[in-house]
């Protein structure tokens, strides 16, 4: 029985018994026996443990587990859009936006407040990414100005894609002809489940703001939403067309309760969607 065991054994693990120490051993010991996982030899009636198999199998098993983390890692980039936010400031280079006759720049309050909101979200431990970090456009070469939108709406569009994030706000300001018009509101891609509620979440945390005109979330048709399969929306923080919102667009102070208003509503959309 014992000497069966013995012979087992060594056939299993004969590269840890090289000759010398098998002549060193001898064998004299009757009996072989298995403690848990470990073997056990005696050997002139004392008891050695033979854990050479086990710490390179050990070592083997760290090494698999260490390759298994790396590949995990490297097929990432589908897993990188989770909870990733992608803000987009509207418009920026050649395309201005809305522009008034004091020479105010919708680009330049979009890009300002976006910074804000992906600042806000990093303090909620949030990621999120801008399509641009300064005043530029991805209009390439385009002869007409259609031309020139499009392609660049369809960059910004193939950035989201390509990131595969939870979420795509896009934030502009509005104007309109008569200047009565006031206030933030969120538009959602019509029949965008997730993009509408994704707009509501905003809306709400936009109406806290003191002061603010009680707009709802709607619906609307923009190149961008539509294209995008990712939840997605534009949000029009106010009026430069409108005396009031103008002046407090450009306050620091108002733009941080915007900002803020943004945040709060994504991270809202998300939590709702554990
Ligand atoms: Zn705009």
């Amino acid at each position: 029985m014992c000497n069966e065991e013995k012979g087992a054994d060594r056939r299993l693990f004969p590269m840890f018994y090289p000759a010398g120490l098998r002549n060193i051993f001898k064998y004299e010991q009757k009996c072989l026996e298995r403690v848990y996982m470990r073997r056990v030899v005696w050997y002139a009636g004392k008891k050695y443990y033979r854990i050479v198999p086990f710490l390179v199998i050990g070592y083997m098993l760290v090494i698999f587990a260490a390759a298994l983390a790396g590949i995990t890692q490297a097929v990432s980039p589908t897993a990188m859009g989770r909870n990733l936010i992608v803000i987009d400031p509207g418009h920026g280079g050649y395309d201005p936006g809305a522009i008034t006759s004091q020479g105010i720049y919708e680009k330049d309050i979009n890009l300002a407040i976006s910074k804000k909101v992906k600042t806000k979200l990093a303090e909620s431990g949030m990621k999120a990414v801008l399509t641009r970090e300064d005043d530029r456009d991805y209009a390439g070469g385009g002869s007409s100005r259609k031309t020139k939108k499009q392609t660049d709406l369809d960059y910004r569009i193939s950035l989201v894609e390509g990131l595969n994030p939870e979420v795509l706000v896009s934030i502009h300001v509005n104007a309109s002809a008569g200047g009565n018009n006031s206030g933030a509101e969120a538009f959602y891609q019509e029949g965008s489940d997730q993009g509408k509620a994704l707009a509501e979440c905003v809306q709400v945390e936009l109406r806290k703001i003191p002061s603010m005109t009680k707009r709802v979330a709607k619906s609307g048709e923009f190149y961008l939403t539509r294209n995008t399969k990712v939840a997605a929306i534009i949000v029009e923080l106010g009026y430069l067309s409108n005396p009031v919102d103008r002046r407090k667009l450009l306050q620091n102070s108002y733009q941080d309760q915007l900002a803020n208003a943004i945040a709060a509503g994504i991270i809202n959309y998300l939590a709702g969607l554990k």
